[in-house]
């Protein structure tokens, strides 16, 4: 009986890892047809100064019209492809789509010129000994201002490979872009070790934006913004959804936001219409 039992459990074990494994297959396929069919696009979610709560720039931020399934959200699908190597081809697009955008609102809307287009580069994008000329010939052939381009890469891809990283983050700075560390606080590096890196904008995560008013968070995310200041870095804080939050951010001189409160990430036509109306 106990060794009928062992075979059941192992049965179920092995099936249960053959369904897993066939839906990510699936999900695979599916992904790489969805390249080729065109149905994937962007949001942008507006970025604002927190002084006086004007744009200074967009996130760009991947979403997959799925037909008959609607709408999925990156994080259903990103982690798929960063898994299967389908996130290079994928941020490509990604990449030209948000440098073909921008380049067209700065020549249609004069008040956009000063404002900055950030799209997020995953590890694998970084590992690529390709990414440099792979950006370069995105900005030219989208005529992109290199100076408005702001590539996003969490500490974790920054830490995976320091040496890489570095020479490769020193030519990407190159070419005139800037770059922004995301997701700051979720990974285990320290701002003094980052110092090392090229960088210029810092991405405070929403976990300690959303938990600001407990007095031991407020500290640490004061303490976090003045040594970035002191380092030469700005400072963006991500998922600000309250007044309150944005009030104790500012009063630290963070110096940009993103959330909810100001604005969902939003579809290239809300924006076209806002800037149309000289809005
Ligand atoms: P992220 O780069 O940290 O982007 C910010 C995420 O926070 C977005 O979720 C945005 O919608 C969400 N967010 C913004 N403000 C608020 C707020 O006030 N409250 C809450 N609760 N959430 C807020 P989204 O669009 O679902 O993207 C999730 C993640 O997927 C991104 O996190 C990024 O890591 C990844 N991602 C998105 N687009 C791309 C892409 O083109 N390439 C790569 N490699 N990753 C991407
Ligand atoms: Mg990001
Ligand atoms: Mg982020
Ligand atoms: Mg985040």
């Amino acid at each position: 009986r106990a060794k009928a039992e062992g075979r059941n459990r192992f049965k179920v074990f092995n099936t249960r890892m053959l369904e897993d494994a066939i839906r990510l297959m699936d999900l695979e396929n599916d992904l790489r047809a969805a390249l080729k069919r065109g149905e994937f696009f962007l949001d942008y979610q507006p970025i604002l100064a927190l002084c006086d709560r004007r744009m200074t720039g967009f996130e760009a931020l991947v979403r997959w019209r799925r037909p008959g399934k609607g709408v999925a959200p990156p994080n259903d699908f990103i982690p798929v492809a960063e898994d299967t190597g389908l996130i290079v081809p994928l941020g490509l697009w990604v990449l030209a789509e948000a440098c073909r955008t921008m380049a067209s609102w700065h020549e249609r809307f004069p008040e956009t010129r000063s404002m900055s287009m950030s799209v997020n580069l995953s590890a694998k994008q970084l590992a690529q000994p390709t990414l440099v000329e792979d950006v370069e010939r995105v900005l030219r052939a989208t005529g992109m201002d290199p100076r408005a381009l702001k590539l996003e890469i969490t500490e974790t891809v920054i830490m995976d490979n320091p040496e890489v990283s570095i020479l490769r983050l020193k030519r990407l700075k190159a070419l005139g872009v800037r770059l922004s560390v995301d997701d700051f606080g979720t990974g285990y590096s320290s701002l003094s070790y980052l110092q090392r890196f090229p960088i210029d904008t810092l991405k405070v995560d929403r976990a300690f934006v959303s938990d600001i008013e407990s007095s031991e968070n407020r500290k640490i995310v004061g303490a976090v913004v003045a040594l970035a200041h002191s380092l030469g870095l700005d400072v963006v804080a991500e998922g600000v959804e309250l007044e309150t939050q944005s009030d104790v951010l500012n009063g630290f001189a963070c110096e940009a936001g993103q959330g909810f409160l100001f604005s969902r990430p939003v579809c290239r036509e809300d924006v076209e219409r806002l800037f149309g109306q000289g809005g």
